[in-house]
């Protein structure tokens, strides 16, 4: 993400609007795009939510996405909002109409 000078990056409900135009346009399966690879994507680089690669073809600099976004946070991400596939953020991050993604399964 590029931030403007005068941008208000603490905004969060703007960055999570973002975020959610962001994975409604790469609605994929979750599997890995490395060609004839049937693995179950689990990483990307770290401004893409939506995961591309298995644990055999991340590159060193992918992180795993099931982690939540949330700057520098560590937790395992489960809340996203209640049309969405991907969990992006853990319950100390969630956003208020955001819902356990993992539960309603
Ligand atoms: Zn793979
Ligand atoms: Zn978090």
């Amino acid at each position: 993400m590029n931030y403007n000078e005068g941008d208000n990056i603490s905004d969060l409900s703007d960055m999570c609007e973002a975020i959610s135009v962001m994975l409604i346009n790469k609605e994929k399966p979750d599997i890995c795009i490395y060609e004839d690879c049937k693995q179950k994507a689990l990483y990307n680089y770290c401004h893409i939510h939506k995961p591309d690669f298995c644990h055999n073809h991340k590159m060193s600099n992918m992180i795993d996405k099931r982690i939540c976004n949330y700057i520098r946070c560590a937790f395992h991400a489960i809340y996203n909002y209640p049309n969405q596939k991907h969990p992006v953020f853990c319950h100390g991050h969630k956003e208020v109409y955001m819902i356990n993604i993992k539960k309603n399964k």
